[in-house]
């Protein structure tokens, strides 16, 4: 047992190169439009060893190719070995496989990941085993779990459309990195990895408004009593903590630690509430990116590609998103998000008649982009927090202004000929995000940077947002950009684009490929 050593863990990116290593085959299968399975096996492990941190290596960060051996060999001294590839089906959905002679951990693993992949949406079946050369158990050793992933089917123009979709790569990284996870979870070598968990330093402390709301929740079952379930630590609430603290002899303090939550859940609690996993890196921009493309590529954030980018659509022409630099974000694997924002800075702003302008231009310009259909347009809502019930009334009717002004543009025979429809997104503090789904105003949510408002809120992740920045005025790429991170869907579209020979590039956390070749 090493409990005190971080788990280690090996990506393997299945084929590379040109050449036959032994038997490893160079380009794997080839989707109908000549995407080739060793590109895609790259893509998807460098997202998966990001999410993994500094624990994670991979067998190869490059194009080029590893005997099989070479790949096991890899291994050696880790815990984890995930093979990543994507075969020549075509129903949608991915494969995990076992050696057939495979050890209980292989088949833990492959358990884990499978119940990841199953959550995200793709159909997984059951652990498949066979003679899998790379998994022969006389290549790894015992302590080392190991599996091969066929991520999805690249044997038809769909399929393989999805898997040079980047937002498609990180939902499927980021449930293998959690499946990963999951398996370390179960082992006793768990700890230091729990600790790259990408969200630690953003998880549901224990004054947060989620976590206080579990509490209370908890309380109000256990105890019998009836405190608000609002999330906020008032005398109430500190006082029943004390009350059950005492009951269960612990150090009567009024708020929530570790073994008072323990406490709370062995007496029959839900379990506390956790941070969403981040799926998706991106960032929001007032200008045209393309002169900063080649950077926007390779760029990261804690370790993820910068796979989107959140652009404008506004009153003023130099800031807003065009058609050919959507097209040119595309074909860098960056997916594009739209916001509407015009001048905002007070609440007067926010009136029926803006509302009808805003929503009206912002269908024309989604048109003029080609953003497709069922895709959101956010709206910006600024400087409104706190928020008077005057002030809630305005933003109402300027929805209604918005959702006006979009009807009238979708009647016109551009609207009419474009055939779409464009569900709106709120962007706001955590007060005007409560409202609007409160009111049935948005669909979407993106969660402001602004910390400081909504009674400190704001410092926490509002439950439920598609979207957070969670920096402003980032240096990135020689820009100051707000960099956002997404934890499920979000918006991010693309337009089409044509057969790609490469992957956009990230530099991997660390590479093993030659140094662990026997
Ligand atoms: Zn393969």
């Amino acid at each position: 047992m090493h409990s005190r050593r971080a788990m280690r863990v090996v990506i393997d990116a299945g084929h590379g190169g040109e050449q036959f290593a032994g038997r490893s085959s160079p380009v794997g299968v080839r989707g109908p439009l000549g995407t080739a399975e060793k590109d895609v096996a790259l893509a998807l492990a460098r997202r998966v060893g990001a999410h993994l941190g500094p624990d994670a290596a991979l067998t190869r960060s490059d194009d080029r190719n590893l005997s099989l051996r070479e790949r096991a060999a890899a291994a050696g001294g880790s815990q984890v070995l995930v093979s990543i590839h994507a075969d020549g089906r075509t129903e949608r959905g991915a494969q995990i496989w076992v050696h057939s002679r495979a050890r209980e951990n292989c088949h833990d693993l492959a358990h884990a990941i499978q119940r990841e992949l199953g959550t995200f949406g793709g159909a997984v079946g059951a652990t498949r085993s066979g003679e899998l050369a790379l998994l022969t158990p006389e290549l790894l050793r015992a302590e080392t779990a190991a599996c091969l992933v066929e991520v999805d089917a690249l044997g038809d123009r769909e399929g393989e459309r999805r898997l040079r979709d980047p937002r498609h790569l990180d939902a499927l990284a980021a449930a293998i990195a959690r499946g990963v996870r999951r398996y370390a979870g179960q082992r006793s070598t768990a700890r230091a990895l729990a600790a790259v968990e990408l969200n630690a330093g953003d998880a549901f402390d224990r004054n947060s408004p989620p976590y206080l709301e579990w509490v209370q929740r908890s309380l109000n079952d256990l105890s019998g009593v009836n405190l608000a379930v609002d999330g906020e630590s008032g005398p109430a609430t500190r006082g029943a903590v004390r009350q059950f603290q005492q009951a269960h002899q612990l150090n009567p303090s009024g708020s929530v630690d570790e073994s008072t939550e323990a406490a709370l859940i062995a007496a029959g609690a839900d379990p506390a509430p956790t941070m969403p996993a981040i799926t998706a890196a991106g960032i929001d921009f007032n200008r045209d990116l393309r002169p900063s493309l080649s950077c926007w590529r390779t760029a990261q954030w804690r370790g993820l590609p910068i796979s989107f980018a959140i652009r404008y659509y506004s009153n003023n022409a130099e800031k807003n998103l065009t058609l050919p630099e959507a097209q040119a974000l595309s074909e860098s694997g960056i997916a594009c998000v739209a916001i509407w924002e015009a001048a905002g800075g007070s609440v007067a702003y926010f009136s029926r008649a803006n509302g009808e302008a805003h929503g009206q231009a912002a269908v024309v310009q989604a048109i003029g982009v080609d953003q497709p259909s069922g895709e959101p347009i956010y709206f910006a809502i600024d400087n409104v927090d706190p928020m008077s019930a005057a002030d809630r009334r305005q933003i109402e009717e300027y929805f209604e202004g918005v959702r006006t002004g979009m009807a009238r543009a979708l009647a016109t025979p551009e609207g009419v000929a474009a055939g779409v429809s464009y569900p709106i997104g709120v962007y706001g503090s955590w007060n005007v995000l409560d409202w609007c789904r409160d009111q049935g105003i948005a669909s979407w949510f993106w969660q402001s940077c602004s910390t400081g408002t909504s009674g400190g809120k704001s410092r926490y992740l509002w439950p439920g947002a598609h979207l957070r920045q969670v920096r402003c005025e980032y240096q990135l790429c020689g820009l100051s950009v707000d960099v956002n991170e997404a934890y499920q869907e979000y918006g991010g579209w693309l337009r089409p684009v044509a057969p790609w020979t490469d992957f956009p590039s990230t530099s991997p956390p660390r590479d093993v490929g030659s140094a662990g070749v026997a």
